[in-house]
């Protein structure tokens, strides 16, 4: 997934722990080539995006289609801030190779009217789904998704999420009393520590990264996501261009917001409202977060730090 995986594991014995750590990346490995990669062959949204145009679709499992669902739900909640679809804009950007250090010398930024075009694939709104399965409450189990010509989906503002949901279920069926798994900008917290002490998750400074602004004190099973400038960037022309998108002009988000910590029990949820909340800014941002039941923390341009109370509860800023 493009990014460092952490794990400490508090198990029975040492045999437990190792087993258990080694099926953590085996499960993200699986999850990955399986599922979620827009890069490798092997996955379903590979499957999916290769059936752009051609009027067929492709029929979505069972895990995928509620994914999906999500993700479309929020696109439709965050007015568009939040879109999966905005894979041709992504990869015109380049982004997966800035982080492989692909990118040498000087960035040139895509040309405008070449964004417009890449623009003009994209949207949530375009994107089809068909159920094929219902639930009994009439919830779609299984659907069919049809995208557009040239429109790709790219999860990677949801995917390390979703990955931490399916973590944390296959942490249940272990014997591990408490875990904190990082997937990069995503963290989950599962259980409890021995000595019944907070799980302690640190936010950074966006500002200057060697540092942290505060920490959050967490008890039992959350996740925290954080979407920020400082993650991914290039510098064109002296500007930084970072990998957050704002769907509605295919350039990086400018919403007054240098990065966006989101606290909530499920990962995918996490995951992707910390990314439509960095595109809407502070103000819609904090309304999206709470219609969700989620807690937000911003830290803006100035430098000041906004929190729902949630939050403000469980947040212990640096040096005190
Ligand atoms: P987030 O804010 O969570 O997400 C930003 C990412 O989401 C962007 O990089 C872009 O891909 C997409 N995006 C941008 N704007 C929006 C928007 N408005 N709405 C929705 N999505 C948006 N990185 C590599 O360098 N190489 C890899 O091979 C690679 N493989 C990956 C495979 C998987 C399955 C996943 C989940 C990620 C992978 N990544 C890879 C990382 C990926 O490219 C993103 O950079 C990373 O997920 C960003 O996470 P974040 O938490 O920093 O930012
Ligand atoms: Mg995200």
């Amino acid at each position: 997934m493009g990014t460092v995986v952490r794990q400490t594991l508090y198990a029975p014995d040492d045999h437990t722990a190792d087993w258990v750590s080694a099926e953590v990346m085996e499960l993200l490995n699986r999850l990955e080539e399986q599922e979620l990669s827009w890069r490798l062959e092997t996955s379903e949204i590979c499957a999916a995006n290769k059936t752009a145009g051609n009027g067929e679709g492709y029929l979505l499992s069972s895990d995928m289609t509620g994914v999906i669902v999500e993700c479309m739900n929020l696109s439709k909640r965050a007015e568009g801030a939040f879109d999966i679809t905005l894979g041709p804009v992504v990869r015109l950007w380049n982004i997966d190779g800035w982080a492989a250090g692909e990118q040498t010398g000087a960035y040139t930024m895509p040309e405008p009217s070449i964004l417009r075009q890449a623009l003009e694939s994209c949207g949530y709104e375009k994107l089809e789904l068909k159920p094929e399965v219902l639930g009994e409450k009439g919830e779609i189990l299984q659907a069919r998704i049809f995208l557009p010509a040239g429109m790709q989906l790219d999860l990677g503002a949801a995917g390390k999420g979703y990955a931490l949901d399916k973590l944390r279920d296959s942490l249940k069926e272990s014997e591990i009393g408490g875990a904190v798994i990082s997937l990069g900008g995503s963290v989950l917290t599962y259980g409890g520590k021995p000595d019944g002490t907070d799980w302690k998750v640190g936010i950074l400074n966006p500002l200057d990264t060697a540092e942290y602004i505060g920490i959050l004190s967490l008890k039992g099973q959350w996740c925290v996501s954080t979407s920020g400038d400082y993650e991914r960037y290039v510098e064109a022309d002296g500007a930084r261009c970072h990998h957050i998108i704002d769907p509605a002009t295919g350039m990086p988000a400018d919403s007054g917001v240098h990065s966006v910590t989101i606290l909530t029990r499920e990962g995918l949820l996490s995951d992707a409202l910390s990314t439509a909340c960095f595109v809407l800014g502070a103000e819609k941002g904090m309304k999206l977060a709470q219609e969700y039941g989620a807690e937000a923390l911003f830290v803006t341009f100035e430098g000041e730090i906004l929190m729902t109370e949630g939050m403000e509860s469980c947040f212990s800023p640096a040096g005190h």
